[in-house]
């Protein structure tokens, strides 16, 4: 029975389906995460929307659970399930208008593909701060990088999407069709159906000037304290968050201060190059810099600086929380915990998201927060599964002493499988509005692999 039914789905898909029989399914199965390990009955590869019915179809009347893949960098392994996966990344295709400034994105597109296309024609949008993330489970969530404060998350950039809702239907979310599917999907993440692709507005944005500057631990509170101050006011085209990191053996760092950690400050400069480096010197002028990074590159080139560090197959456990005011007691905190980062792929990032975040009002799309002013990650991710308990435990008590000073809610996308009972803190006043929005469009909750909204 079920082989005649993979026959059905395998005649009606034209691109992959991988079952536990096929060549390449444990590659099929695996996310990011190396910590994640299930076992999917079919992973479905689409190249059309066509595809992705017919696997929406199969799941939910299968009664199987059902993941939908973008990138694949969900750190509780939303990307992945024991039923059925849908696996995005044949549908990569970027398509840019330079004349409108939009672009057209497939679902399973990385931040990488975006920005090379958006590059070309001297463009871009609001995207995360790596390049293999996935734009589809980046923007569903809100999308947090170098340029929200000059364009907002990278959802407030978005001007519709193609969705396959719960019942197999392939549906348009914008303004002015399905505007109640549309204001669900941007910050509601993958609860309402499959984006197979994606309308973004873009903006000119070509070269920037930045990258990172590591400072020694003992500047890291006068660091945090200018920080707050200064990006409160600071000029929209200016991107950066401080950071807490071991130093990785990097040229531009002295070979003898490898794995010493440090305070970051990584910054990016939108606004005209030239003007760079009198835009980074606040920086320089909090404490000596002791190594640094910095310099004009495309866009592109910043957005994938960090790849290398943050290879597959790292074990990954994250918490998170949104502030509106990083308190003397916070930036003690943060000091007493980011010092103790324990692996040189674990770090801690605050994120601005005041300047063109906050021109969009709470209730204006499913992202409530527009009142915060930053976004805090305590980003665990290490090599060595021996390391879970070490590693797990610095994430918990970093979270624990700064979770009372914080908002309750966090920003769904940095957040760990654990983190579920925070759903209604997370969306505030826009959970009730989105819990009508499943019922409508997923009222037997076939999209659960997520963050859960429940109809
Ligand atoms: C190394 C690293 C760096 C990161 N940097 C940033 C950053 O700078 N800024 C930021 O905001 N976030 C960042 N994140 C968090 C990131 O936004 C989330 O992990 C996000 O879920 C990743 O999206 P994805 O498509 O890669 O993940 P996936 O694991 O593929 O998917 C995650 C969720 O999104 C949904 N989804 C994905 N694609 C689609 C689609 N086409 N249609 C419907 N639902 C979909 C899925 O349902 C799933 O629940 C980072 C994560 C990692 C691991």
């Amino acid at each position: 029975m079920a082989t005649l039914t993979f026959d059905t789905l395998r005649q009606q898909v034209r691109g992959d389906v991988i079952t536990k029989d096929d060549a390449g399914y444990d590659e099929a199965r695996a996310v990011r995460n190396a910590m994640i390990d299930k076992h999917p009955a079919v992973v479905v590869r689409p190249v059309n929307a066509g595809d992705v019915i017919a696997a929406v179809n199969f799941a939910r009347e299968g009664h199987l659970a059902l993941a939908i893949r973008g990138g694949g960098h969900s750190v509780p392994g939303f990307g992945t399930s024991d039923g059925v996966v849908i696996d995005m990344s044949r549908m990569r295709g970027v398509r840019v208008n330079p004349e409108k400034r939009t672009a057209r994105v497939e679902g399973g597109a990385t931040w990488g593909d975006f920005n090379s296309a958006a590059n070309a024609f001297g463009l871009a949008t609001t995207g995360g701060i790596i390049s293999t993330t996935g734009v589809g489970g980046l923007t569903l969530g809100g999308g947090i990088g170098y340029l929200a404060r000059g364009f907002g998350l990278s959802l407030d950039n978005l001007i519709s999407a193609d969705v396959v809702t719960a019942d197999g239907k392939f549906q348009i979310a914008s303004d002015k069709e399905n505007p109640d599917l549309f204001w669900a999907i941007r910050g509601g993440g993958g609860n309402f159906g499959v984006v197979t692709s994606f309308e973004f507005k873009l903006h000119p944005v070509k070269d920037i000037y930045g990258g990172p500057m590591f400072f020694e631990l003992k500047y890291a509170g006068d660091l945090l304290r200018f920080f707050r101050e200064y990006i409160a006011t600071a000029p929209e085209a200016m991107g950066a968050f401080p950071a807490f990191q071991i130093a990785p053996p990097l040229p531009f760092i002295p070979e003898k201060r490898h794995g010493d950690t440090f305070a970051l400050m990584v910054a990016c400069w939108a606004g005209p190059v030239e003007e760079g480096e009198k835009a980074l010197k606040p920086f320089h002028d909090v404490a000596p810099v002791f190594a640094e990074h910095v310099g004009p590159m495309p866009y592109p080139a910043l957005n994938s600086a960090f790849d290398g560090l943050y290879p597959p197959d790292l074990q990954h456990y994250w918490k998170a929380n949104f502030v509106k005011e990083l308190t003397d007691d916070a930036i003690a905190a943060h000091v007493e915990h980011g010092s103790k980062v324990p692996a040189m792929t674990s770090t801690m990032h605050i994120y601005p998201i005041n300047g063109a975040v906050h021109n969009v009002a709470s209730d204006e799309t499913a992202f409530a927060y527009r009142d915060a002013n930053f976004a805090t990650v305590i980003a665990g991710m290490w090599p060595d599964p021996a390391q879970n308990k070490a590693n797990i435990q610095w994430v918990r008590d970093y979270y624990d002493a700064t979770a009372p000073l914080s908002e309750e809610g966090g920003y769904i996308n940095f957040m760990a499988e654990d983190d579920q009972s925070r759903i209604k803190a997370n969306y505030k006043g826009n959970y009730n509005r989105l819990v009508q929005a499943k019922k409508k469009y997923d009222p037997d909750n076939i999209f659960h692999v997520n963050q859960n909204i429940k109809p």
